[in-house]
């Protein structure tokens, strides 16, 4: 995984780009799901978590996995399956299963993108897919520094859109 702090960050920032750039109704995307957006862009590594509880808490030996069953297109599918449930009687629960999708999405696709490879279409197929940037560039800092630098550009972007300086 690219670190941890660039799954959350990542996430926040795009919606909250979008909510400030493409939404009408600011109201329509409430600022506490966008930090739900944010956990949620952490959730798909939530496998390293149970790994580590079934070896050393439960005691039960199970082979390394990571990146199997939580970073695949079924698993978002879950989340948008839930987002449309709701749909019709439950407005919000179902946006917020819809921006919990895209958080988990958002981070198949940084793991595609920056680290390694993901199985999207497991367990139809095992075939493995990824750009994997930062590997290939040889750069093993590149995330920090994107990550330092897309955050002080936001920052910069919400001072100018809502005087954020005002606030500290
Ligand atoms: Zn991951």
């Amino acid at each position: 995984m690219p670190q941890a702090v660039v799954h959350v960050l990542f996430v926040i920032i795009v919606l909250d780009l979008f909510r400030d750039h493409f939404l009408k109704d600011k109201r329509e995307l409430p600022l506490h799901y966008i930090f739900i957006g944010g956990i949620a862009g952490l959730l798909p590594d939530i496998d390293v978590l149970l790994f580590w509880i079934l070896n050393n808490f439960l005691g039960i030996g199970v082979p390394w996995f990571h990146r199997i069953f939580t970073h695949t297109f079924l698993f978002v599918l879950i989340f948008l399956f839930i987002s449309l449930i709701y749909f019709d009687f439950n407005r919000k629960s179902s946006k917020l299963f819809a921006v919990i999708a895209f958080g988990v999405a958002f981070h198949i696709f940084l793991d595609w993108l920056l680290v390694g490879g993901v199985a999207p279409f497991y367990p139809f197929s095992g075939s493995v897919f990824g750009l994997n940037l930062i590997g290939r560039l040889n750069l093993p800092l590149a995330v920090e520094g994107l990550e330092a630098f897309v955050l002080l550009w936001w920052l910069w972007h919400e001072e100018k859109l809502h005087r954020i300086s005002d606030f500290i």
